[in-house]
């Protein structure tokens, strides 16, 4: 407008000089929200599927081979465009889609784990108590013990029999399924529970499972509950108490992901981290067609317990991956990972209108800021983060800015109150360039997460352009 006052010189400058953020949903238009929405869809159909790293591995080879992955033959040479994946004991795995430039210049990783906490099973865990039959659990990674009971719960995992035949069970996620339990006092009679702190409220050895309730007819046994149920397990699964010893069951909440919020906004589920940016890296290699550089998504596990053992990043198993693709190509492994560029694609800690004393208000992450890029976990100073370089922070900065990557910045929290790491620092071991990025979550390891959809899609998007660099 002609009459429009011109802008004073202050605001012209602090136009051109602050650093401004919007809200994300703020900058789509209806269309572009509608493909966030329904990105999401295939989303959440992955968290019903997938509540184990197990099930997360067996859904990424289904949606990889639908693709046109095909499984890595290490003997092969492969060429650009070519599509392939690799199962690292059916627990993490590798999808791969080869690039035209050599292998000299490195690869691009996308790397995200596919386990998340909850309760495992001991290895002697039926007995029966009050003529009740309950099983005992070691819980895996960082819950809040508390947020377990009194929750519908599920049953996941494999049992190997003694003769080392192999059986999958899964009860409690079908409609017509019973689900599990864990109970809790009534407040009339939880004076003295009640004045344990928030951190021992529930303990570890309280994490009994309730199974059964019904007793085996028969006056000349005792433990008649207990019976009833091995004998119910026994015949669904054709197993006994023994084959507990070689068996891997996880306690998962039972419920499937929902839309949260009247305007649907927010996804709520069970093991959001780290399967939302396992699902959006999977996505993003999944479209990838012959890349510049090679492209990498790894799913793996562990992360939750320090990335050990041989499916976790710790180990030696990306980098043998990697080794054999630059052997095929004659190309030293070295070199390969120094000129590899990785995105540790991991959820972030979102700003919760409750509790904003834990974050620092300028430097946390907002739900539908975007996705977050997170420079540096750690505690203590940054103790055990990796710390990405400002090289690689500003690659990634104007890659994103460059494609329309809606994203925000984040922190773990407050400095000392906590803190925490990712697979990142494992990644910059290996000599690669490595940053994390991933979705803002509310409620991160409780039973029931939230992230916003347009969030979920931003990471999706952040990991595709990160594999399609020209
Ligand atoms: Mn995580
Ligand atoms: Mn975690």
């Amino acid at each position: 407008m002609s009459n429009e006052k011109e802008k004073s010189a202050g605001k012209s400058l602090q136009e051109k000089l602050f650093s401004v953020k919007k809200n994300g949903l703020l900058k789509l238009s209806n269309e572009q929200i509608a493909d966030v929405d329904a990105f999401c869809e295939g989303y959440m159909k992955y968290l019903d599927d997938a509540k184990t790293e197990r099930e997360a591995v067996t859904a990424a080879v289904k949606l990889a081979q639908a693709k046109g992955f095909v499984p890595y033959d290490a003997k092969k040479k492969y060429s650009a465009g070519d599509k392939v994946y690799y199962v690292n004991r059916n627990k993490s795995v590798i999808l791969c889609v080869f690039g035209t430039d050599s292998l000299e210049n490195g690869v691009r990783i996308a790397a995200a784990h596919i386990d998340s906490p909850r309760l495992d099973l001991k290895q002697h865990p039926v007995y029966e108590s009050q003529e009740l039959c309950l099983l005992k659990t070691h819980y895996y990674g960082g819950i809040r013990k508390y947020q377990w009971v009194t929750i519908p719960l599920a049953l996941h995992g494999v049992v190997f029999r003694a003769d080392g035949s192999c059986v999958e069970v899964n009860i409690g996620e079908d409609e017509s399924d019973p689900v599990f339990c864990i109970t809790d006092l009534l407040p009339h009679l939880a004076q003295e529970q009640s004045k344990r702190t928030l951190a021992d409220g529930i303990r570890g050895e309280e994490l009994n499972v309730l199974i059964g309730s019904r007793p085996f007819n028969d006056d000349e046994v005792s433990e008649k509950v207990k019976l009833n149920v091995l004998a119910i397990l026994n015949e669904k699964y054709g197993i006994i108490e023994d084959d507990f010893i070689s068996a891997e069951l996880e306690v998962v909440p039972a419920y499937k992901a929902k839309d949260v919020g009247i305007d649907r906004g927010l996804i709520g589920a069970y093991g959001q981290d780290d399967r939302v940016c396992a699902y959006t890296a999977l996505e993003a290699i999944l479209e990838c067609e012959a890349p510049k550089t090679t492209a990498i998504t790894i799913l793996t596990d562990k992360e939750e317990i320090g990335s050990m053992g041989n499916t976790g990043l710790q180990s030696a198993y990306l980098k043998h991956f990697i080794y054999s693709i630059a052997e095929a190509e004659g190309v030293a492994c070295p070199t390969v990972l120094a000129h590899s560029k990785c995105l540790s694609a991991d959820v972030c800690a979102a700003m919760d209108p409750t509790f904003p004393e834990v974050l620092e208000s300028k430097n946390a992450a907002y739900v539908n800021y975007g996705v977050g890029m997170c420079k540096y976990t750690g505690s203590r100073g940054k103790s055990g983060s990796s710390d990405a370089s400002a090289e690689f922070v500003s690659e990634v900065r104007q890659l994103f800015d460059a494609n329309e990557v809606i994203w925000q910045t984040s922190e773990l929290g407050r400095i000392d109150l906590g803190g925490g790491g990712t697979v990142a620092a494992y990644v910059a071991n290996l000599d690669i360039d490595v940053v994390d990025v991933g979705v803002p979550v509310l409620c991160m390891h409780a039973p029931f997460e939230l992230t916003s959809k347009h969030d979920v899609y931003m990471a999706y998007k952040g990991f595709k352009v990160f594999f399609e660099v020209k």
